[in-house]
């Protein structure tokens, strides 16, 4: 056996013997779609919240993967959008699909203004453990720059409805909205931190494709902030965070000590996961799978019998190892290579050849002990790095 073929022989092994330990489910809908957001989802369309939810019965019952899970993940759009009741009906259906193992993580994603008594009641009696609340800002101009609908208030509320029901709570901050100041992030970063949460998730603004936010910056509406501000925010994020005892995990995230996102950390592992609903990207089997992103196509097509799926990558084993590395590097303790190695049969080093030692000789990252990690200048322009990792 040659040696390209000894992997593929270990790695399918690895990626079709084990049965995905994590389930995901999207919810499309939003009261209103922010500015800077391109995530799957539709606005002022309730009239289809009682569909959707028949849609993902039927994409549940016909994958047929009932089962014990170790992680759950409600995000969206805003599943805490939902009415009540029917923010119930979609938990139970999940919780009835992929009952959560004793001890089991289950997130979902929450907009303050959407966190009242009767909800956080229906999260908890659902076996929700953990809110990942959309925060933002704590500045009230920067909010309305962000194009967000809430304002500080609401957040210390949520915060306070939701410790009462004992859940981790995750903030999700964004800095370099325009225009801002430092003074307004370092603002935000303490305010925050009064608040205790358990997680916090920071994330630069980006002008994607399609946005109303993208519009405007190629008509000169808006602007960026300057580079070096928002390198000076991200370390500002990263020192104020650390000085208060946060773990800085991940590229974006931080948690107390034991409080990561378990299901996250299963992404970044690229240990497989089931998902369901519009847009949603499942692996299992080594086999990526992505149901189509159009809510009103998406409910078509199961309410009519037809495969939600839009586009189907049976990742090779030498794709799902590179996709491994560039998961893995996202988290600051980076990749042991000799369990790189038991887990699929490649060798890093080889496998990467001249990328590898160019990003350490450039200082991006560093090899010792086995462990291959960014180094802080790697960290601050990771993104640059992944492509060339991902070119078989
Ligand atoms: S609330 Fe979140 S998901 Fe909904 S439009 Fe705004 S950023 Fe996007």
């Amino acid at each position: 056996m040659n040696e390209r073929l000894m992997h593929c022989s270990l790695d399918l092994t690895r990626f079709t013997s084990q049965r995905p330990q994590a389930a995901y489910l999207h919810v499309p809908f939003c009261q209103h779609r922010c500015g800077y957001c391109n995530f799957t989802l539709i606005v002022n369309r309730d009239d289809l919240i009682e569909k959707y939810i028949t849609a993902i019965r039927l994409e549940l019952e016909s994958r047929g993967d009932h089962g014990p899970v170790t992680t759950l993940f409600v995000g969206g759009g805003t599943p805490t959008y939902l009415p009540a009741d029917k923010l119930e009906q979609l938990l139970e259906l999940l919780m009835n699909w992929f009952p959560l193992e004793d001890g089991g993580e289950f997130s979902i994603e929450a907009n303050p203004c959407d966190i009242t008594e009767s909800k956080a009641a229906i999260l908890s009696a659902a076996g929700v453990t953990r809110v990942s609340l959309g925060a933002q800002s704590f500045n009230e101009q920067k909010l309305r720059s962000l194009d967000r609908f809430h304002s500080e208030s609401d957040v210390a509320l949520a915060v306070k409805l939701l410790r009462k029901y004992e859940f981790d709570i995750s903030l999700d901050l964004i800095f370099g909205a325009p225009e801002e100041k430092l003074e307004v992030w370092e603002n935000d970063l303490n305010k925050a931190l009064q608040l205790e949460p358990d997680h916090l998730s920071t994330y630069g603004l980006t002008f994607e494709k399609g946005t109303l936010f993208y519009n405007q910056l190629i008509h000169g509406q808006i602007s960026p902030i300057e580079e070096t501000l928002d390198l000076q925010m991200y370390k500002c994020g990263i020192n104020t965070l650390e000085q208060a005892g946060f773990e800085h995990y991940e590229i974006s995230n931080f948690s107390r000590p034991g409080h990561r996102c378990q299901h996250n950390e299963g992404y970044w592992q690229l240990q497989g996961h089931f998902a369901v609903g519009a847009g949603a990207s499942r692996f299992v089997s080594g086999i990526r799978e992505t149901n189509h992103r159009s809510t009103t196509t998406y409910i078509k097509k199961m309410l009519a019998g037809d495969s939600p799926v839009a586009s189907r990558e049976n990742l090779s084993a030498e794709a799902s190892a590179r996709e491994k590395i560039v998961f893995g590097l996202r988290r600051l303790e980076g990749i042991s290579l000799s369990d790189f190695y038991r887990a699929t049969g490649f060798d890093v080093v080889k496998l990467l050849k001249k990328p590898l030692h160019r990003f350490i000789s450039q200082g991006f990252l560093s090899l010792k002990n086995n462990q291959l990690q960014l180094t802080e200048q790697g960290l601050y322009i990771s993104d640059s790095l992944w492509p060339e990792f991902l070119i078989e």
